[in-house]
């Protein structure tokens, strides 16, 4: 993969590549293909509801029931399926998350500041009304995006969260719809793609819309929230996922080989990119890697995703490997050197950092309780991943209880409208200077 060093204000890094992609990069954001589907099945839907939806449900993922919508019964049946191991660690799971997303939501003041007598400015977050939930299933049974994205709906205060997940190879993903159940969801859909966003966005005659819309998904649901992006409002483009790991010779070359296979089973376009000062670790990596590939269960995913989009560089010093990482603003960053701690100062462009030996992103996609929904194909650039304030509108007030001060800035506003030509707005400051400080007005 090459890096597209024309969108981003860090300088070109030497490196070498002991290891090249097969593939050449595809660009940032979703292909034309891709566009062109979600663009035409968005429009459908926007047209048909739910016929529609049935339609695409039954073309994409050969399903199309009469409802969507899990019943209590149905649901109460898939519950009692699930074993109890599989509920408690469920259980602790969203417990981990839900801890992390309070503290979060505990970081976010509303305030009410007085800046001049009577003078009155607030701030308020304000959870949305109603979320949709994408909890992934096509390839896997997900279930740790329920625990992401409803726990963390809910932590905000979100009344209702509808959620959506596809079925699996045909067959009911009970421990996801039971991690859906658990964290809280109000309503549950059996619904995956294309056709899940946009019936939560836009609404059917059966699905009411949202407001908002987060989750992870393959490049077609990415695409679909990126298109409906505005008429709800999105989490973040949360595509394809990706792992970096910065290494350098005090690695474990076993432990990085297996950390970067741990993520391209997640699909054939899943880079992993070694960035390591050390040659010798590198070429070890790349070994173990060859030999591990061959017996992997997920091979069929982790093989062409390792051949097409892995990459392994040599660069000369720590800051080049985080200058070269910061090039590349993936999702997830490993650091797994001497120093990790290093790279909370050095880097600025990533979704996730995972520091050490004694934790990896599996940790974080799966138990550990920070949020896995997290910005893919460069997005970490401009945002982090998805936490409680993305379901929170910041909203701010004002309440003017002096009317000196009032008069003051309606004389302020006056002069600071006509500068702008805005009469109408200067007139609204007018009326105030005049009634309060008594004087006429002179138009
Ligand atoms: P998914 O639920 O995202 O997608 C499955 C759906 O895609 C199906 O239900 C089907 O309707 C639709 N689909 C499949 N092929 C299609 C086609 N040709 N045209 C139109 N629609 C089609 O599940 P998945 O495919 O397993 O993908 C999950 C993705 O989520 C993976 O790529 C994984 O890397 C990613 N992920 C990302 C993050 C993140 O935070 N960025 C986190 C976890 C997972």
């Amino acid at each position: 993969m090459t890096i597209d060093t024309d969108r981003t204000t860090a300088p070109a890094v030497p490196s070498r590549l002991l290891k090249s992609p097969a593939r050449t990069d595809e660009g940032r954001g979703s292909s034309p293909e891709v566009r062109k589907v979600v663009e035409e099945v968005i429009a459908d839907i926007r047209t048909r509801g739910d016929e529609a939806v049935r339609e695409y449900s039954e073309r994409f993922d050969k399903y199309s029931p009469d409802t969507f919508l899990l019943s209590d019964e149905k649901l109460q049946e898939i519950m009692a399926r699930v074993p109890q191991q599989v509920i408690d660690d469920i259980t602790f799971v969203q417990e981990q998350v839900r801890v992390m997303a309070q503290k979060q939501l505990e970081s976010l003041s509303d305030f009410e500041i007085e800046t001049l007598p009577g003078v009155l400015l607030g701030q308020k977050n304000v959870p949305v009304e109603a979320a949709g939930a994408y909890i992934p299933g096509g390839k896997y049974p997900l279930l740790a995006s329920a625990h992401m994205t409803i726990i963390t709906a809910k932590v905000a205060g979100v009344e209702r969260v509808a959620a959506c997940t596809p079925l699996i190879q045909g067959e009911v993903p009970d421990a996801t719809v039971a991690a859906m159940h658990l964290a809280g969801a109000d309503e549950i859909y059996l619904l995956g793609g294309i056709q899940a966003v946009a019936a939560m966005a836009i609404g059917t005659e059966t699905i009411r819309p949202v407001n908002m819309l987060a989750g992870p998904g393959n490049a077609f649901v990415a695409e679909a929230k990126r298109q409906l992006f505005g008429e709800v409002g999105i989490d973040l483009f949360a595509g394809p996922t990706e792992v970096l790991i910065v290494a350098d010779e005090h690695a474990d070359p076993f432990i990085v080989a297996v950390d970067l296979l741990s993520q391209t089973e997640h699909g054939p376009d899943s880079p992993a990119v070694l960035i390591t000062t050390s040659e010798d670790l590198g070429r070890q990596v790349i070994d173990h890697i060859e030999a591990i590939l061959p017996d992997m269960p997920t091979r069929d995913f982790a093989e062409p995703a390792w051949r097409d989009w892995g990459a392994v560089h040599v660069v000369q010093s720590l800051d080049d490997a985080y200058a070269l990482a910061d090039q590349y603003a993936y999702e997830h960053v490993q650091i797994l050197t001497e120093e990790p701690r290093t790279a909370l100062e050095k880097m600025h462009n990533y979704g996730a950092l995972f520091l050490g030996e004694g934790t990896c992103v599996s940790y974080g996609d799966k138990v550990i309780g920070t949020n896995h929904v997290l910005p893919t194909r460069g997005a970490a650039r401009y945002t982090g991943g998805l936490w409680v304030g993305k379901y929170l509108r910041t909203v701010t007030y004002q309440e003017v209880v002096n009317t000196e001060s009032s008069a003051f800035f309606g004389e302020l506003c006056g002069r600071a409208a006509r500068v702008e030509r805005f009469e109408g707005h200067a007139r609204s400051g007018d009326v105030r200077a005049a009634k309060y400080r008594r004087t006429g007005l002179s138009w």
